[in-house]
């Protein structure tokens, strides 16, 4: 069966309130939806600019117009040998890969009548998913910790990085506010030097702290493998890792201890099972992660971690705070976990 067609147009959503993290902060989300066409069904995929890997709404769409023209005609069977097609055409652009990507499973599911986490096999039935409280004033934090505990969330993850003082401020009220029920998890986004961010890990462990994301400059490994060394909180890496090259250097040199999956950063599933399985291999624990994304590429993560044994943590909640997003369906949320909706590739109904 041949690609007929890509088409690909742009959506943004307004988010319910401007969200702030170490390295910048955002008022709108941007995305791509991309419908990968053949004579026997539709596939639907999604790519998601984001500063980590440096690609724009523009860079996207030309990216995806490359992919449109060059891959016409080609068979879809192999996912995996498409994948290879986009590389040669295109060095980076992970996002956009993982647009065409996500609109390939979505479309073999389709073809099957199955889900896409029954094309590798279920391990699992749902993902608790964290919400993300951004970097605010003390009384906002609590107030959005209490909020979201009442939603039925049991996982949160606090963003900091800006102001070591505030942070652990935060950290200590966010635990007397929401019990020792709550699974609370920290995000850096490379805010901290090593010291720093020793410091602040040792503040915070008092307070029950599950695991800490990406403390200092992804490209600094050396600073991480130290970090880690001497922290008390099991270290995750997020930026640091966007490819398979980085998560084999990441766990060869024993920088961290878990590694943060996204498709935006890797180039979509094909990519995320390949670093999944060396972080697995090298006894890492993943997480599935995600950008500023609408319900299509949540679905798609969602899809990939329940199909992963070694995929033990989510962060999938950009669609919570997204205003006029159009996508519909995938899953449900329910005390905290995200269920997948039992219908054929990942369940998504996309509004044009
Ligand atoms: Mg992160």
């Amino acid at each position: 069966m041949n690609i007929k067609k890509i088409d690909f147009f742009p959506v943004q959503s307004e988010r319910k309130e401007p969200f702030i993290i170490a390295t910048g902060s955002s008022n709108i989300a941007h995305n791509i939806i991309v419908k990968v066409i053949t004579n026997d069904g539709v596939g639907i995929g999604n790519a998601c600019p984001n500063s980590v890997t440096k690609e724009t709404p523009e860079t996207i769409l030309m990216a995806l117009k490359i992919f449109s023209d060059e891959l016409k005609g080609e068979n879809i069977d192999d996912i995996e040998e498409i994948n290879t097609k986009m590389d040669s055409l295109l060095e980076r652009n992970p996002s956009a890969k993982a647009g065409v990507d996500i609109a390939l499973y979505d479309l073999h599911g389709k073809i099957k009548g199955m889900p896409v986490f029954e094309i590798f096999g279920k391990k699992k039935e749902k993902m608790l998913t964290d919400m993300t409280i951004g970097i605010m004033d003390l009384e906002a934090t609590i107030n959005h910790a209490v909020e979201y505990k009442n939603r039925g969330f049991k996982a949160l993850k606090i963003k900091i990085g800006l102001d070591k003082v505030e942070d652990v401020k935060r950290i200590k009220a966010t635990r007397e506010a929401v019990g020792e029920d709550m699974i609370i998890r920290v995000d850096a986004n490379q805010g901290y030097d090593v010291n720093t961010a020793i410091e602040i890990l040792k503040e915070i462990e008092p307070y029950n702290i599950e695991q800490v994301e990406q403390p200092v400059k992804w490209d600094d490994l050396a600073g991480l493998k130290e970090v880690k060394d001497n922290s008390p909180i099991p270290i995750t890496a997020d930026e640091s890792v966007k490819t398979k090259e980085d998560a084999f250097k990441l766990a060869q040199g024993k920088c961290a201890d878990k590694i943060n999956i996204k498709l935006m950063k890797c180039g979509g599933i094909t990519k995320a099972l390949e670093i999944n399985k060396i972080a697995e291999e090298n006894g890492l624990n993943t997480m599935i992660g995600c950008m500023s994304e609408n319900r299509i590429s949540i679905s798609a993560g969602l899809h990939f971690a329940l199909s992963q044994e070694n995929v033990r943590y989510a962060d999938l909640d950009s669609h919570f705070s997204l205003i006029d997003d159009d996508t519909k369906g995938g899953f449900i949320f329910e005390d905290g976990y995200l269920v997948p909706l039992s219908k054929a590739g990942f369940g998504i109904e996309a509004e044009e």
